[in-house]
C-alpha cells in the first residue's frame, strides 16, 4: 500500500514565499535571489514528506503565483497584450510571468492584469485563463520539466502535478464570440502530450493530472472531452502512470465515464464524499488495473483525522481490491491548509486543549503515513501511541466543555417559527421607516470602514505589543471616529457610519468577542499570489458574552442628530471565511452564529441605533459546487440572515451588503432575505447587474454602488448621475439610495473625501431632476 500526496503548502511556513515575492517585485532582491528562494522551498518540501514517508511526492506543485496561470504559461496561452513583454530586452519568463498576474506598468507599457476569481468552493483565488477563437497552444514554459529534474538531482523521483486538459479548458474564458472552450481540446492536447513524452525521457514514472470539474455537472461533450483526452494519453503513452484526481465533491453523473477511463489511479475525495467508495465497489466496473487513491485526510479543514473513521473506510477498500490497488491520500491538495500547527504556541487564543484537536500539512502528511503503518497491523509502540492519542482527543473533543454549551444548543432548538420574520411585511416597515427616519429621496450613505491609514495601523499593533494602553489606544480611535462623523455631517452625508477605525478584519473582529473561535499566530493560506489569510477556527458552540460593536456605534451616534448605521458582519459570512468545526453541519454552526449576530442587533436597537447593516458578501461564494445541492444550503443561509435580522421593531431599518452582485440565479433568494435595503456592487458593469433585480421586481430598497473603490480614481458627480439614470429606469426612485461599490478601508483619504463629495452633489442633482 503506498502513500500519497496531491499537493503541498507552496508559502513557507513563515510565508518566506509572500516576503520575497513583493521583495523583488518592488525591486529589492534580484530575479535569482528569488529564484533560489522558489528552491529552497520546494527542496523543504520534498525533505519533508521524503522524511515522512511519502511514496508519491508531488513535484511543480509549487508556484510564485498561480498553479493556473502556470499551465497558462506552459501551453503558452499569453493573452497578446503581453507580447510586448516578451519582446522587451531584458526581461524573462518571471517577469511576463508576474505581468500576466499583476499587470504591467514599465517602460513606457500599461497593461491589465488578466481576472481573477475563485478555485471552485475555497478561498484561493487563481488567475482565469484567456482563450481565442482560433487559440494556438504551443509549449512555452517548461516549468513542470524543470522542477521534476531538479527533485531528481536532489535524490528525489517525484510525480509531476499538472492541471488537467479538460479541466484548465472549463477553467478559462472565451474572449470573444463563436466558440465553445472545450472544442479547444483537440488544439490542446498535443501540448500535453509533448510534455508527457518529455517527462517519460526522464524516466518519470507517475503523472498526477488534477481534473476537478468532474465533481461538477458536466455536459455531454465535456465528458466526451474526457474520454478522448485520456484515451489518446494511454495510446500515446501506454507505460507512464496516469493518476487523475477529483476533489472538492462526488463524481456523481460522471462516475460512469470515469470509470471507463485508461488510467493507472483513481483519486478519490472521501473527505467530502465517504459515499462514493461503495459506489465504485459496489458498481463492479472499476477498471482491474485501475488503482484508487483514497483521500481520507482531509486537505480543507484544520482537524485531526478520526483515525477510525479513515481505517474503517481504508479496510473496506482493501478488502475489496487488496493492498497493492490501494493509496492512502489527503483529500486535496494542501494547499489549503496551514503550514504546520508545530509553530503555535499556546497561548490563550488557541488554548492546548483545542490545538490537541488539530492538524496542519506537516500532521495530515504525518497522518497519512501512520494510517498506513495501522492498517498494515504495525504493532509498534510509537504507533499504538499515535493511534491512542488521537482516538483520545477524538473522545475529548465529543465532550469538551470547551466545545459543548448546553444553553447554546438549547437555543437553537427552540428558535420558534416567527424567530426568522421581521414583525411586518416589508410595506408596513417601509413605511414607518420613512417616517421614522425621515430621509430625503435618494439618501447617501457609504458602506462601512474608512481608510484604515498607517497611522490607524500602527496604533493597533503598538496596543497589541502593549505599547499603548487600552484607554490611550482607544482615546485615538474616538478622535478618528469622531473626525470622520463630523466630516460626514459636514458634506451632508443622509446615512453615517462610523468608521470601522477599531477593526483588524470584518471576521476576525467578530471571532475574537465571540465564544467558539481559536485564532492561530501562523496558520497562513495562501488566498492569491503573495497574499495569505489566517482564518479563525471555530471550534465550539458558539455565543456571545458581550456585546461587540455598540461601544463604538453608541459613541459615533452621541456626536450627531443624523442616523449612524450599525455595523455587523453576517452569518454566513463569518462560516465561510473562517476553518468551521466538522463534527456538526454547518447549518448547525451558522445558526449559532446567527443568535448571536441577532443579540448583537437588538443591543444595537436598544442603544439608540435605528439603521444597521449586517454584511453578507459571502452568501454567493458559499454555493455548493453541484446546483443540485444549492436549494438546501440557501434555506439555511438565507434562514441564517433572518434570524440575525428579524429581533427589532419595524421601525429599525436592516441593511445588508454584497461585494459580488452577480445573482441571475439567486436573486428571488436574494429577496428572501429581505433587508431594508441592500447595497451592491454595480459601477464596473454599468449598472447591468441591476437588470437580475429590475427583472424580477426586486421589492425592497437598494443602493447600487455609483463608483468602485478599488481605484484610487475620483469619479466625477456627472458619471455617477448618469449610473444613477440607468437605475431609475428600471428601479422605482423611491427605493434607490446612493453609495459606493464597497468599504472605503483600502483607499486613501486625500481620494475619499473628494469621492464622497461628488457623491453627495450627485443625489442632490438626483433630487432636483425629480
Ligand atoms: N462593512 C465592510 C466595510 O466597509 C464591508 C466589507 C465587504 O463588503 N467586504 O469594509
Ligand atoms: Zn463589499
Amino acid at each position: 500500500m503506498q502513500t500519497h500526496n496531491l499537493g503541498y503548502p507552496r508559502i513557507g511556513s513563515h510565508r518566506e514565499l509572500k516576503k520575497v515575492c513583493e521583495q523583488y517585485w518592488s525591486g529589492r532582491i534580484t530575479l535569482s535571489e528569488l529564484v533560489t528562494a522558489g528552491a529552497n522551498i520546494r527542496k523543504e518540501n520534498w525533505k519533508l514528506q521524503k522524511t515522512a514517508g511519502i511514496d508519491l511526492i508531488p513535484s511543480n506543485d509549487f508556484s510564485f503565483y498561480d498553479q493556473v496561470l502556470d499551465m497558462s504559461l506552459m501551453v503558452g496561452a499569453i493573452p497578446e497584450r503581453y507580447h510586448e513583454v516578451i519582446l522587451q530586452k531584458g526581461r524573462n519568463e518571471l517577469d511576463l510571468y508576474f505581468a500576466m498576474a499583476r499587470g504591467y506598468q514599465q517602460h513606457g507599457l500599461d497593461i491589465t492584469a488578466m481576472e481573477m476569481t475563485k478555485w471552485f468552493d475555497t478561498n484561493y483565488h487563481y488567475i482565469v485563463p484567456e482563450f481565442k477563437k482560433d487559440q494556438n497552444f504551443k509549449m512555452f514554459s517548461t516549468k513542470v520539466i524543470q522542477e521534476f529534474m531538479e527533485a531528481k538531482q536532489a535524490g528525489i523521483l517525484t510525480k509531476p502535478v499538472l492541471i488537467g486538459p479538460v479541466s484548465y479548458l472549463l477553467l478559462g474564458k472565451e474572449k470573444e464570440e463563436g466558440f465553445e472552450r472545450i472544442d479547444l481540446i483537440q488544439n490542446l492536447l498535443p501540448v500535453y502530450l509533448e510534455i508527457l513524452k518529455q517527462l517519460e525521457a526522464l524516466n518519470a514514472e507517475y503523472v498526477q493530472f488534477d481534473e476537478p470539474f468532474l465533481a461538477m455537472d458536466l455536459s455531454e461533450k465535456e465528458l466526451k472531452a474526457f474520454t478522448y483526452v485520456y484515451g489518446e494519453i494511454k495510446k500515446a503513452f501506454p507505460s507512464v502512470k496516469i493518476i487523475l484526481a477529483n476533489y472538492f465533491d462526488c463524481f456523481g453523473e460522471n462516475l460512469v465515464t470515469v470509470l471507463s477511463l485508461p488510467v493507472h489511479i483513481l483519486h478519490l475525495d472521501l473527505v467530502r464524499c465517504p459515499s462514493q467508495l461503495d459506489d465504485i465497489l459496489d458498481s463492479g466496473k472499476l477498471k482491474v488495473d485501475t488503482k484508487l487513491s483514497l483521500g481520507v485526510v482531509d486537505g480543507r479543514n484544520i482537524w485531526k483525522n478520526d483515525f477510525d473513521q479513515s481505517l474503517a473506510l481504508i479496510q473496506k477498500a482493501k478488502d475489496a481490491l487488496g493492498e497493492e490497488r490501494i493509496l492512502i491520500a489527503p483529500s486535496c491538495s494542501l494547499i489549503h491548509s496551514p503550514c504546520d500547527l508545530d509553530l503555535e504556541q499556546n497561548t490563550e487564543s488557541l488554548p492546548s486543549e483545542v490545538k490537541q484537536w488539530l492538524a496542519f500539512a506537516k500532521q495530515k502528511i504525518e497522518e497519512v503515513v501512520v494510517l498506513r503503518k495501522l492498517i498494515e497491523k504495525d504493532t509498534s509502540v510509537d504507533i499504538l501511541k499515535i493511534l491512542e492519542h488521537n482516538q483520545q482527543a477524538g473522545r475529548n473533543r465529543k465532550t469538551s466543555s470547551l466545545i459543548h454549551d448546553g444553553r447554546v444548543k438549547n437555543r437553537v432548538v427552540s428558535i420558534a417559527l416567527g424567530d426568522d420574520q421581521r414583525k411586518s411585511s416589508f410595506n408596513v416597515r417601509q413605511s414607518k421607516q420613512k417616517l421614522a427616519l425621515n430621509l430625503p429621496l435618494f439618501p447617501t450613505t457609504t458602506i462601512g470602514s474608512f481608510p484604515q491609514t498607517t497611522e490607524v495601523r500602527s496604533w493597533r499593533a503598538r496596543f497589541k505589543k502593549g505599547d499603548l494602553t487600552k484607554e490611550a489606544y482607544e482615546k485615538l480611535l474616538e478622535d478618528e471616529t469622531k473626525e470622520s462623523i463630523l466630516w460626514q455631517e459636514d458634506i451632508g452625508m443622509d446615512v453615517l457610519v462610523h468608521g470601522e477605525f477599531e477593526r483588524n478584519d470584518m471576521v476576525e473582529y467578530f471571532g475574537e468577542q465571540l465564544a467558539g473561535f481559536a485564532f492561530t499566530k501562523f496558520g497562513w493560506v495562501q488566498s492569491y499570489g503573495s497574499r495569505c489569510v489566517k482564518p479563525p477556527i471555530i471550534y465550539g458552540d458558539v455565543h456571545r458574552p458581550e456585546p461587540m460593536t455598540v461601544r463604538w456605534s453608541a459613541f459615533a451616534q452621541s456626536l450627531t442628530e443624523k442616523p449612524v448605521k450599525g455595523m455587523l458582519t453576517g452569518p454566513v459570512t463569518i462560516l465561510q471565511w473562517s476553518f468551521v468545526r466538522n463534527d456538526q453541519p454547518r447549518s448547525q454552526t451558522c445558526t449559532q452564529i446567527a443568535l448571536a449576530i441577532r443579540d448583537e442587533v437588538v443591543d444595537l436597537e436598544e442603544a439608540g441605533i435605528s439603521v444597521i447593516q449586517i454584511d453578507e458578501p459571502a452568501i454567493r461564494e458559499g454555493l455548493p459546487l453541484r446546483k443540485a445541492d444549492w436549494q438546501n444550503y440557501l434555506d439555511w443561509a438565507v434562514r441564517a440572515f433572518r434570524i440575525s435580522a428579524s429581533g427589532v421593531k419595524d421601525e429599525t431599518q436592516i441593511h445588508t451588503h454584497m461585494c459580488y452582485s452577480e445573482f441571475n440565479d439567486i436573486i428571488q433568494n436574494i429577496a428572501d432575505m429581505d433587508a431594508d435595503v441592500i447595497t451592491i456592487e454595480c459601477s464596473r458593469s454599468q449598472m447591468e447587474l441591476l437588470d437580475a433585480f429590475s427583472e424580477f421586481n426586486y421589492p425592497n430598497e437598494i443602493g447600487p454602488g455609483v463608483y468602485d473603490i478599488h481605484s484610487p480614481r475620483v469619479p466625477s458627480k456627472e458619471e455617477m448621475v448618469q449610473l444613477m439614470d440607468k437605475a431609475k429606469a428600471v428601479i422605482p426612485a423611491g427605493n434607490l439610495w446612493v453609495n459606493p461599490d464597497c468599504g472605503l478601508k483600502t483607499r486613501h483619504w486625500e481620494e475619499t473625501r473628494k469621492a464622497l463629495i461628488e457623491m453627495v452633489a450627485a443625489a442632490k442633482d438626483l433630487r432636483e431632476a425629480v
